[in-house]
């Protein structure tokens, strides 16, 4: 083993087989090539020499580590010196010896400066309830009515005045996911510094394991880890996609959702000429790709539903079709067919989530791309539907499935079997924006030189259905630019509640 004192000049230069990589007071850190062990030696605090051959920290037998299952007698304080969470990733990252999130607090290596990370602390966490009534917008979907949209946003405020937004609640009532908030995670994190999501999503996933791994607590800390990302961001000034590790692009293809049924869905001739109508307007508006709704109605009049559509907006738009999960894998499998002649590009949620099988059975017998997943929750839930070969394309909703922490697992484990990762997105502009930053990161699936969208580029959902909380709620509205929408560029997600707009929309429980 060899040691050296961490200067700028030692700490360039690599010994044959150790790595200095910062000193912290009396220790100094040094990572053992090739295995990636940390080990620590006391060293001269003046000098930053490494005075003494005595190694009292070791990742590797975990001699001396602060959860005193160290047998070498090392003092407790010493010991503290190497945190566990250093000890942890370098022993399991041993290609990145100088990896800077591995530095301790204060050490002396200049790349140490910028993990300090803020010193702010999480002071207020509220929830917001939205709702609004839709009167004679009211429309359908296969299952069900929506009278109204509505979301549960959540505000995390700090010390030193920042304050980050996050979404969850949007597909059922937002006051249970409300109340996991208030009643039990939020006096979880008062005091906590907002630079660590990924480690509190951990926290309280492992906290609520026992009663809540799906349902209003994933939606709960969904909401609350899109807000971390977001304070995060806006404290060292850089937007929520570059913390994720780094933009592919900064915009995508925008498809619209529509196709609905309306109130008039018995009345089969005023329904089809609405939905020419819509369609068409859509097209006008500058979309290139539409999904449409089926489902409701039996197979024959939805499949004239879909041609009816292929023939108003032509060849050359791409169409998507949506279930919501309407159907068993027989129907599934009819109504597909009609999917195969209209050139239909994914046929999303053909059965419930729970029928894997009959997902690999409906995926088995059509040629039309299977999505779905807007009903899963965490990687886990996705491990299921990916794994078990139900999908072509991996929907994750970042409000639901977990938020930015939880979207980067998911994708991880999408790319390892060839999936597209295109997130569902249904609420308020929070949940456009957070969509919007993950997809910027989801790379080309495979890669190509000129990635295709639907292909293998991935490509974002515009949902076009009346929904203030979407279109009125930011300062900075979304707008379609030439088909596409922008990648938000400013700090955390780039964009700023309207509070008179929240305050009107805003109701009690
Ligand atoms: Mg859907």
């Amino acid at each position: 083993m060899t040691m050296e004192p961490c200067t700028s000049s030692s700490k360039a230069s690599h010994r044959a087989n150790s790595i200095c990589f910062g000193l912290d007071g009396a220790t100094t850190y040094f990572t053992d090539m090739p295995t990636g062990r940390i080990l620590a030696y006391a060293s001269d605090v003046d000098t930053g020499q490494a005075h003494s051959p005595r190694l009292f920290a070791d990742s590797a037998d975990h001699s001396g580590l602060p959860d005193g299952r160290g047998s070498s007698g090392t003092s407790r304080r010493q010991a503290d010196r190497l945190p566990r969470a250093q000890v942890s990733r370098a022993s399991t990252s041993p290609g990145s010896p100088t990896d800077p999130a591995l530095a301790p607090r204060g050490m002396a290596c200049r790349s140490a400066s910028r993990l300090e990370g803020p010193s702010v602390k999480i002071t207020e966490i509220s929830t917001h309830i939205l709702r609004v009534p839709l009167g004679d917008r009211t429309f359908y979907s296969s299952q069900a009515a929506f009278p109204e949209r509505n979301s549960l946003l959540v505000r995390i405020r700090t010390d030193d005045g920042l304050e980050g937004w996050g979404e969850g609640g949007q597909y059922g009532p937002p006051s249970p996911v409300a109340a996991v908030i208030d009643d039990v995670l939020a006096p979880r994190l008062i005091g906590r510094t907002p630079d660590q999501p990924v480690r509190i999503w951990e926290e309280l996933y492992s906290f609520s394991r026992d009663f809540g791994r799906q349902g209003p607590y994933i939606e709960a800390i969904s909401a609350l880890d899109i807000a971390l990302w977001d304070l995060w961001g806006q404290s060292l000034d850089r937007p929520v996609h570059a913390l994720l590790g780094g933009a592919f692009r900064d915009r995508l293809p925008a498809y619209a959702t529509g196709g609905y049924y309306g109130e008039n869905f018995r009345d089969r001739t005023a329904m089809l000429e609405e939905l020419k109508a819509q369609t068409a307007t859509y097209v006008d508006s500058g979309f290139g790709i539409l999904k449409m709704k089926v489902g409701l109605l039996p197979i024959a009049l939805d499949a004239e539903r879909v041609t009816t559509v292929r023939r108003t907006v032509g060849p050359d738009v791409d169409l998507l079709v949506d279930a919501n999960h309407a159907y068993n894998t027989a129907t599934a499998i009819r109504m597909g067919r009609a999917l195969e002649e209209n050139g239909i590009l994914w046929f999303e949620e053909p059965v419930v989530p729970e029928d894997r099988a009959g997902y690999r059975a409906v995926r088995e017998a059509l040629s039309v791309p299977i999505a779905g997943g807007e009903a899963e929750y965490t990687r886990y839930g996705f491990r299921e539907l990916i794994g078990g070969g139900c999908v072509d394309i991996a929907q994750p909703d970042l409000c639901v499935s977990g938020g930015f922490s939880e979207f980067q697992k998911i994708q991880a484990l999408a790319s390892t079997y060839g999936v597209l990762t295109v997130p569902h997105v249904w609420g308020s502009g929070i949940a456009l924006a957070a969509a919007l930053h993950a997809l910027a990161t989801v790379p080309a699936t495979p890669h190509t030189y000129a990635p295709v969208p639907l292909q293998n580029l991935p490509v974002v959902e515009y949902d076009r259905t009346h929904n203030p909380l979407r279109d009125e709620l930011l300062v900075e509205n979304f707008a379609l630019t030439d088909g596409d929408l922008l990648v938000p560029q400013g700090p955390g997600l780039g964009v700023t509640i309207d509070e008179e707009v929240l305050q009107r929309y805003e109701t009690t429980r």
